[in-house]
């Protein structure tokens, strides 16, 4: 659900604003002594190299405080100076004097810009949409008896529901943000349009009675993201809800650096996409430091200066780049450089694209929003299983390979779980594969809903998956995975023979126990095997 900028965060954007204002006014008495010198013929080099990065700041800045007008003569000016500066430094005077006065007297004229904030507040005030965590679908049907075979149908697959027979019932609660919206058909179409009032941007699936194409056409218009028609196929479903959510959660979420030198630009930055959802750190252009944070962090993407004192953006981006690691990161210049040449030497230097500054507080957000949901689905086509979005073999192994090494060092305990379909092969002869590749993607789902954020999950082999969980007793693991095969079995699927249900066969181990990894999965792998011939359907732990 949208919401406006909460009383603390614009406060705290306040305190920024007079910071920046406090700051700004000896920025300005300094560019005032500076034009009483090139006034008496006095200035020189130094002198206008300080006005210029001065009147750089204020241009790059003075927007996002809401001072727009002085943030556009700074700019201005600086075009003005630069040729004078990129000429030959010994030369004196460094001004012609047909010039002088005019530049004198605007960079004086700069401090009466001081007192013309912008009449609308500076961009805080707009709705930023904050980042869904809980899984809360709002099931709308007039009919109980059918909402309550939905729901208990889906919470199989770990879904918390909420139901209510009309729109008209709901009220807006802290604690019941839904993720997505199940509704009947006709009762969508009869609230013309109040459901998108209601829940700006929340995925919308239709269920109806009916299937035609002017209805569904219909839906469409009305702004529905998916149709579903008597009778329920649940796991095509819960397949479609879970891709809709996971969509919807990639592009409201996302991991931000921020490298800038100037402190109220930076915390700025930092609140107004924190409060639109996005996780962000910040560093000031110190390379070392730059490089730690991003092992640490882990950002989708990075908002670059392009000055920062004296560090270069751009030399700073190919640095970045000598790690194989970050090679493919988005590094995104945020920078009130507007000479097209320097922008693409800048590009070509290793980065991805150019924001100038002043950049509103919502094209900021927008801006890095579509930035990090893109590389998260740029990694997740190279490191994600396509059928199931889990992680690929390799990548899997990688991970609880770091997993163990973490086990080491903080001497924690861990548990490595492998997981295979029972008697998969005659699911996809009798049932057909399609059926079968619902399945995979059915317990796939289920694996994600139940077990935890920090969990690993991979797709190991075609109808085999592992699993490992961090900081978790073997005891604690047997009970999350019994539970996992329990509600496993319960999920009605459909196929060519009908309906039918599917078990699973989990071997489990401590990870932490074994000298390696790969030891540890090869003890999973046996415990597996051993419930196999134990008759399947549940968890064996390695002896
Ligand atoms: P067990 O209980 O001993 O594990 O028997 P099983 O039949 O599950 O084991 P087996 O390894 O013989 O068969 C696995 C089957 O999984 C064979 C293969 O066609 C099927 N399979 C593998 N990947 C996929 C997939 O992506 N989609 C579908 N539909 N089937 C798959
Ligand atoms: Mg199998
Ligand atoms: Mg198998």
């Amino acid at each position: 659900m949208p919401k406006p900028v909460s009383n603390e965060v614009s406060s705290k954007l306040e305190a920024l604003k007079q910071k920046f204002l406090d700051k700004a006014v000896v920025e300005c008495d300094a560019l005032d002594a500076i034009a009483q010198s090139i006034t008496d013929a006095e200035a020189c080099y130094e002198q206008l190299e300080q006005a210029y990065r001065i009147l750089h700041r204020l241009a790059g800045s003075a927007g996002t405080f809401g001072f727009s007008a002085l943030g556009e003569e700074a700019r201005r000016l600086e075009v003005q100076l630069k040729p004078f500066l990129d000429g030959d430094s010994q030369t004196s005077p460094v001004l012609p004097s047909d010039i002088s006065p005019e530049l004198s007297q605007r960079l004086s004229g700069l401090r009466g810009l001081l007192r013309l904030a912008d009449t609308a507040e500076p961009q805080t005030k707009s709705n930023f949409p904050t980042a869904r965590v809980e899984q809360l679908i709002l099931v709308v049907d007039p009919d109980p008896g059918r909402a309550t075979q939905l729901t208990s149908g889906l919470s199989l697959y770990g879904y918390r529901f909420s139901w209510l027979p009309s729109v008209k019932e709901w009220q807006q609660r802290p604690e019941n943000v839904p993720s997505a919206l199940i509704i009947r058909d006709d009762v969508f179409l009869a609230s013309g349009g109040e459901c998108a009032e209601l829940f700006p941007g929340l995925p919308i699936i239709c269920l109806g009675a009916a299937d035609s194409y002017p209805r569904r056409y219909a839906l469409a218009r009305e702004g529905a993201e998916a149709f579903f028609c008597d009778p329920l196929n649940l796991p095509l479903l819960a397949d479609h809800l879970e891709r809709l959510l996971t969509d919807h959660a990639d592009a409201e979420s996302g991991r931000v650096l921020i490298v800038d030198d100037d402190p109220e630009l930076r915390e700025h930055y930092r609140l107004v996409l924190t409060n639109g959802g996005l996780e962000v750190e910040t560093v000031t252009g110190d390379p070392a430091r730059l490089l730690s944070v991003l092992s640490a962090f882990r950002p989708d993407i990075v908002l670059m200066d392009v000055q920062m004192g004296e560090i270069a953006g751009p030399a700073l981006a190919r640095m970045l780049r000598f790690e194989p690691e970050w090679l493919s990161l988005p590094i995104v210049y945020l920078s009130a450089e507007q000479d097209r040449e320097i922008q693409l030497e800048a590009l070509a230097k290793g980065g991805d694209d150019f924001l100038t500054k002043p950049v509103s507080d919502s094209f900021l957000l927008r801006t890095a929003k579509i930035r990090c949901y893109r590389a998260k689905q740029l990694d997740k086509l190279v490191s994600r299983d396509s059928l199931t979005g889990l992680l690929k073999h390799s990548l899997v192994k990688t991970e609880i390979l770091k997993e163990h090494a973490r086990c080491q060092r903080l001497k924690h305990q861990s548990a490595v779980a492998m997981l295979d379909l029972d008697h998969f092969k005659q699911v996809n002869d009798n049932q057909g594969h399609r059926a079968g590749d619902l399945v995979i993607k059915g317990l796939a789902n289920l694996l994600r809903h139940r077990l935890r954020k920090t969990d690993i999950i991979g797709r190991y082999g075609g109808e085999e998956f592992i699993v490992a969980l961090p900081e978790c007793s073997l005891k604690r693991a047997v009970t999350v995975l019994e539970s996992v095969c329990e509600d496993f079995a319960k999920i009605t699927f459909e196929g060519n023979s009908g309906e039918f249900h599917v078990t699973l066969s989990v071997g489990l181990t401590t990870l932490s126990a074994y000298a390696s990894s790969e030891e540890a999965i090869e003890a999973a792998d046996q415990a597996l095997y051993g419930r196999k011939r134990a008759g399947r359907n549940g968890v064996t732990t390695a002896s």
